[in-house]
């Protein structure tokens, strides 16, 4: 880790732990398995370390079917179908720990009653330029595979307790965030701390199929589908796929179920960039972004898609149709035709 958790760092956090009596854990919206897995093992501990204090899950909204079989997935607040409850929580609340995004505008709907809060707000994170105004204390480091992973690493410095379902929440996080393993995973230390959680008895059997064979049959066909309609753009080094609102009803669509279709074009030889754009019930084009080698969608997602992310997992949101969002997304490749083709 280039950001060492220091000694200081340490014992602020334990500081603003033991003071609280009500804390509220908060996660991005459309919660992945790192947002997920380090809100939930970081609640667990709380649970078991602090029996005394109220500890609050929020999610903006729905977390993906696929991650209901985490524990205490039932007790997240969303805020979505539940906004007086959670208003009521984050204003009573005496610390805010904000796990997995860089900044509160990641928060949409609920970003504004987080501002509202005066209470101290702790960030732990991995992408690129956290906000870090708007924060009490900030472990923040782009070059850990996982918001878990550097929950795990504080966890331990902390020694704070890590209950098996905590330590297989945070295998989920480190799994998914990698995609299993194969991206953004060539620091040995991930692999270390994989290993200590599984002494700990995390069973990585049990998470995988709970996270990668788990399919609903629509869900697999839905997949099938998009695959069926992607274009491949050779000249550009990138493929793109798109799901109308229409499609994926037809596909019976839950939550989460198109997680993860972004990085299947990669496998193709030669494709550096990846795109994803679906229509979501506002309207608006969610757009997601993956790469390979130097060409950074976390730029790409930021000048021309209104997001961010990482250099090669960015996402963002245009809003116009769906044919118009790919009409823009292939017009703008024109401006990085060198770079795709230089990437490695
Ligand atoms: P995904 O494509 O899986 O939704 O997101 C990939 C990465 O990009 C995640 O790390 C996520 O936090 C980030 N990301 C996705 N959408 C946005 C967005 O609208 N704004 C910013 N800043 N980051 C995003
Ligand atoms: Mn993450």
């Amino acid at each position: 880790m280039k950001v060492p958790i220091d000694i200081e760092t340490v014992n602020r956090l334990r500081g603003l732990l033991d003071d609280a009596k009500k804390i509220v854990i908060v996660m991005h919206v459309n919660p992945d398995g790192d947002a997920m897995g380090a809100c939930l093992a970081i609640y667990h501990s709380l649970l078991q370390l602090y029996p005394e204090q109220e500890v609050t899950l929020v999610s903006p909204n729905h977390y993906p079917a696929f991650l209901q079989w985490m524990e205490y997935t039932d007790k997240i607040l969303i805020f979505k179908d539940n906004r007086k409850i959670v208003k009521e929580k984050i204003a009573a609340a005496d610390l805010i720990i904000c796990l997995d995004f860089s900044s509160l505008s990641r928060l949409e709907d609920l970003e504004k009653t987080l501002r509202d809060s005066s209470a101290p707000k702790i960030l732990v994170d991995h992408h690129i330029n956290p906000a870090r105004e708007e924060f009490v204390l900030v472990v923040s480091d782009i070059s850990v595979s996982s918001t878990s992973e550097i929950i795990y690493r504080l966890m331990k410095v902390m020694r704070l307790p890590i209950p098996v379902p905590a330590a297989e929440a945070l295998l989920t996080g480190i799994m998914t965030d990698t995609n299993n393993f194969r991206d953004n995973a060539s620091n040995p230390e991930t692999f270390e701390v994989v290993a200590e959680l599984l002494r700990m008895g995390a069973d990585k059997d049990k998470v995988t199929a709970a996270v990668y064979e788990n399919f609903s049959a629509s869900r697999m066909k839905l997949l099938g589908y998009a695959l069926e309609n992607m274009v491949v753009l050779p000249e550009y080094n990138a493929a793109y796929m798109t799901l109308s609102l229409e499609e994926l009803n037809r596909f019976n669509f839950q939550p989460g179920d198109t997680e993860s279709f972004v990085n299947y074009p990669l496998n193709i030889a030669k494709i550096k960039l990846s795109a994803y754009m679906s229509e979501q019930q506002d309207g608006s084009i969610r757009c997601s972004f993956r790469s390979r080698g130097d060409f950074s969608v976390n730029d790409l997602a930021r000048k021309h898609f209104n997001g961010g992310g990482h250099r090669n997992a960015a996402g963002g949101r245009l809003t116009c149709s769906l044919k118009d969002a790919t009409t823009f997304f292939v017009a703008q490749l024109e401006n990085y035709k060198d770079a795709l083709q230089l990437s490695i």
